[in-house]
């Protein structure tokens, strides 16, 4: 099952993904993710992408589209994979469909994860995430059981620094400037399946499993 995950930051949709690509045994491929381990490892791409990464806006297109090209041809993506965090822009989208038709690819729907303004800014502002393994925690709703410290690995819980004030406000512009459209984009081509992403993990988790049938 090839899946796109589509969404404001904060919406959900890392969580989500991790969720049912354990499930149904697809990588979760996240180009967010990609970024900051190329950043940790200090990578030509980490190096290329920090300054984007640090001030909330998207890193260009033509760095994103190779990454995301190459990663799914690997073997692993021929079964199924849930894209996280791309395309978040019409060019990106564009070539996404050119790299599934060459990688034969099909796409199955496109989850829009949709989520009133004032609870995604709530949201993550009290947003942590695990340095090591990535999982996403909510100090109001879903704290770690241990103060800083990840239940799936043990690892740091941290504050994103693309997660401060200042800089959601540039995500959330960039959001609404460049990856908005891609909402009628995708439903003009029949892919766009909306799941409500307010409530809880495990509601939310019901509701996508209803919309891309378990
Ligand atoms: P995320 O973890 O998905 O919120 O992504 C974190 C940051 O990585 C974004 O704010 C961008 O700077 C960069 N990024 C991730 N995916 C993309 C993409 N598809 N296009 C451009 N930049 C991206």
């Amino acid at each position: 099952m090839h899946l796109v995950f589509l969404g404001a930051p904060g919406a959900g949709k890392g969580t989500q993904a991790k969720v049912l690509a354990s499930r149904i045994l697809v990588p979760h491929v996240s180009t967010g993710d990609i970024f900051r381990a190329a950043i940790k490892n200090g990578t030509p791409v980490g190096v290329e992408a920090k300054g984007f990464l640090d001030r909330g806006e998207l890193v260009p297109d033509a760095v994103v589209c190779r990454i995301v090209r190459e990663r799914l041809a690997e073997a692993d993506c021929r079964k199924g994979f849930i894209l996280d965090g791309f395309p978040r822009t019409v060019p990106q989208a564009e070539s996404l469909s050119v790299s599934l038709v060459e990688l034969g690819l099909p796409l199955k729907a496109v989850v829009n994860f949709t989520i009133d303004r004032n609870e995604l800014v709530a949201r993550l502002s009290s947003r942590v995430t695990c340095r090591s393994c990535g999982t996403v925690f909510n100090l109001e709703s879903n704290p770690p059981k241990v103060a800083g410290c990840c239940d799936s690995c043990g690892g740091e819980t941290y504050v994103r620094e693309d997660d401060r004030p200042e800089t959601v406000a540039r995500r959330l512009e960039e959001y609404d400037r460049k990856t908005a459209p891609l909402e009628a984009w995708y439903r003009e081509r029949g892919l766009l399946r909306e799941v409500v992403a307010s409530g809880t993990v495990t509601n939310v988790t019901a509701a996508l499993d209803r919309v891309v049938g378990g």
